[in-house]
């Protein structure tokens, strides 16, 4: 986790999680134990994988109907992860968020890692402590809320193979498009509600065209599994977006002085930022096609923990 220390523009912001990022670290700080530390970690099935409950009704999927009262002993990184995720029914154990069927997904690994390292060897608490600034129009250094995943958690929700994430899918309507999302914790009725919320602004409907969204693949040059691999996410028009490395030829993670360019209007961002989703344009390294649901870090969600 001592990426932190490596990344002075979010330092300050960082400073206000210390206490509860660091404060709960036990001993659990064996290699063995970065990712999965149940029997489950291979064998992780497709069932185990389905949404707990299909019975969720539209205006459940935000953290307002789940909301648990704050405990002490749990990190708020974690109960905001919990919250955040009302359907999976998630608990906090001993440094791990553990799943009703048992899985226990270690939740600070106590690794000290290079920013690269956290980007692939990534534990839960390493992904929520970078915070996910609005206020800024161009991204600071290194300042890549969200981009970051913890693989376990995510194969545990949405599916830990390509079928298993298949099986939870199912068609969106996006502006004459049919496009396949997930609808594990109601990801696709939140899509939905996004593009209901759209249509009404018809000027934005040119930067709707040709998205995709289910693609299950790694990250191009890394072993790390791309984010549309889980169904929870959609690259909108690429004819309007820009991308870090499309702009900054030859670059490197941790390259400084990035030149920033994006032509998605604010008002797209908004929109899915109300319905718990992250926007790729607010990272350093930025990718302003991409928006993928992550009410854990997506900054509408008034009713969970203060970052
Ligand atoms: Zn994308």
């Amino acid at each position: 986790m001592n990426y932190r220390i490596l990344l002075p523009v979010a330092f300050a912001a960082l400073l206000l999680n210390c206490n509860n990022a660091t404060g709960q670290q036990t001993d659990n700080n064996d290699a063995a134990a970065a990712t999965v530390s149940s029997d489950a970690s291979n064998s992780v099935s497709s069932d185990a994988s389905a949404p707990a409950s299909d019975s969720q009704s539209a205006n459940d999927v935000s953290a307002s109907t789940n909301a648990q009262t704050a405990d002490p002993a749990i990190p708020a990184l974690a109960q905001r992860l919990i919250n955040a995720y009302p359907e999976q029914h998630l608990t906090y154990t001993d440094n791990h968020i553990v799943f009703p069927d048992g899985t226990k997904i270690v939740f600070d690994d106590g690794k000290q890692k290079s920013f690269e390292q956290m980007l692939d060897d990534c534990d839960i608490e390493d992904m929520l402590s970078m915070k996910y600034d609005t206020s800024e129009k161009i991204p600071g250094y290194l300042s890549d809320a969200g981009r970051a995943r913890s693989e376990a958690f995510f194969k545990k929700m949405y599916g830990n193979n390509e079928a298993a994430v298949r099986k939870n899918l199912v068609k969106v309507n996006w502006f004459g498009q049919s496009l396949l999302f997930t609808k594990v914790n109601g990801a696709d009725i939140q899509l939905k509600k996004v593009a209901d919320e759209i249509a009404k602004h018809p000027e934005l409907r040119k930067y709707m065209e040709q998205s995709s969204s289910f693609y299950w693949r790694p990250v191009r040059g890394a072993k790390r599994l791309s984010a549309h691999s889980y169904g929870m996410t959609i690259d909108i028009c690429t004819k309007y977006s820009n991308y870090w490395l499309w702009s900054n030829k030859g670059a490197g993670e941790t390259t400084k002085g990035l030149k920033y360019e994006n032509r998605i209007p604010e008002q797209i961002v908004t929109i899915f930022e109300k319905y718990g989703f992250i926007w790729g344009g607010r990272w350093y390294h930025y990718d302003t096609m991409h928006f993928e649901y992550r009410p854990e870090i997506a900054p509408q969600q008034s009713d969970l923990p203060t970052l």
